[in-house]
């Protein structure tokens, strides 16, 4: 177990790492981040940043000495980074062997297959006239993404009968594309479930997530959905983070469809957007519990005691932050980010409503 006192490594400087720092602050830890970015959002809520590029060994073996344990708040970490901090001797939870599954959508969907868990149809796509194959295999409506790297719908391509497979294939960088049987989906849901070095598992309600132009906008607590399709998400959760074996937090991403079957879509082995809202409506957030099982403390409840609304505020959005201040039920949280460019997540607002 690591004390209060001790010091917790993030690799990554976004407002997840900050929000990560505020929790272990609150718990008595300190944290070091390490980030390619001056002036990020963690760097300026915590005693000790790294600012060098991932690649930087020398930066890196100095930071995997400072530090009693790493963690990251960004999954494309590099995996030769990940494996260059093991190898210093320095704990990273969860594993460098995690983040080669969840990097690369491919082999994200062959693990989940795996272990019994469904997804939509999809193939790996290498070339042009492997991209024609796969759609006479799976259907003209489908997503063709890029395995590596995506995000926030980065990298997408929808493919309807009509579409030029050519130019999607360009689209995509033409080297290695994963192509997914479109969902027809009646909703889209998240499960976040922690796991400790012990193998204890704890899940969060099954939340309601709803995309604008592919980045997520809100998310509704709890999913409006039937009991038993929450539960059996959430089962999907635990299983999935027992079977990666990992130690931290899991946030698993799956469309609801019509007939009320379960798919996962994506998995994402960090704190997540969805989550957010468990910093103010649960006893205990995913920030607070990512701590708790990296550390090996006893894992916290996850039973909510509000229902509640997150909303993003995207961009400009943020200027409208006096609003959420004026309503006595919406907690505001801001990331300090210099600039509000399109697209980029800014801060967010949870309205809470109190179960009475
Ligand atoms: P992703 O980057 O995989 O999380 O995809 C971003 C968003 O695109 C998802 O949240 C869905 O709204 C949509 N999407 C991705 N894959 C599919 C799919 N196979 N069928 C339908 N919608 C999808």
């Amino acid at each position: 177990m690591l004390a209060p006192g001790a010091v917790i490594g993030i690799l990554g400087g976004g407002q997840l790492g900050r929000m990560v720092a505020g929790a272990a602050a609150a718990l008595g830890y300190r944290c070091h981040i390490f980030t390619p970015e001056r002036e990020s959002p963690a760097s300026l809520v915590t005693p000790f940043t790294t600012v060098a590029p991932f690649d930087d060994e020398a930066a890196l073996a100095r930071f995997a000495a400072s530090v009693d344990i790493v963690t990251f708040e960004f999954e494309n970490v590099p995996a030769e980074t990940a494996e260059f901090i093991a190898a210093q001797g320095r704990a990273m939870h969860p594993g460098p062997d995690v983040l080669r599954v969840t990097q690369d959508r491919v082999r994200e969907k062959d693990f989940l297959r795996s272990v019994g868990v469904a997804t939509t149809d999809y193939r790996e796509v290498t070339s042009l006239a492997g991209l024609r194959r796969a759609v006479s295999e799976i259907g003209p409506r489908g997503v063709l993404k890029t395995v590596r790297l995506g995000y926030d719908g980065k990298g997408q391509v929808m493919l309807r009968p009509e579409s030029d497979l050519a130019e999607a294939w360009q689209r995509v960088g033409g080297e290695v594309a994963i192509l997914e049987a479109l969902v027809d989906f009646a909703c889209e849901i998240s499960v976040i479930v922690a796991r400790n070095g012990a193998g204890e598992t704890a899940s969060y309600p099954t939340v309601e997530n709803q995309h604008v132009n592919h980045i997520l906008d809100t998310t509704i607590a709890p999913a409006r959905i039937a009991p038993e399709t929450a539960a059996r998400a959430e089962a999907v959760a635990r299983h999935v983070v027992a079977a990666l074996g990992m130690t931290g937090l899991l946030a698993v991403e799956m469309f609801v469809t019509k007939s009320g079957e379960v798919l996962v879509n994506e998995l994402a082995p960090r704190p997540h957007n969805s989550g957010h809202w468990t910093l103010d409506a649960c006893y205990t957030s995913q920030f607070e519990q990512l701590v708790r099982a990296i550390c090996g403390l006893p894992l916290g409840s996850t039973a909510a005691h509000s229902d509640a609304v997150m909303k993003n505020l995207i961009g400009d959005a943020v200027d409208t932050w006096r609003d959420a201040l004026a309503d006595p039920l919406a907690k505001l949280h801001i990331y300090g980010k210099a600039e509000a460019r399109p697209g980029r997540k800014m801060g967010h607002v949870t309205r809470l409503l109190p179960r009475s």
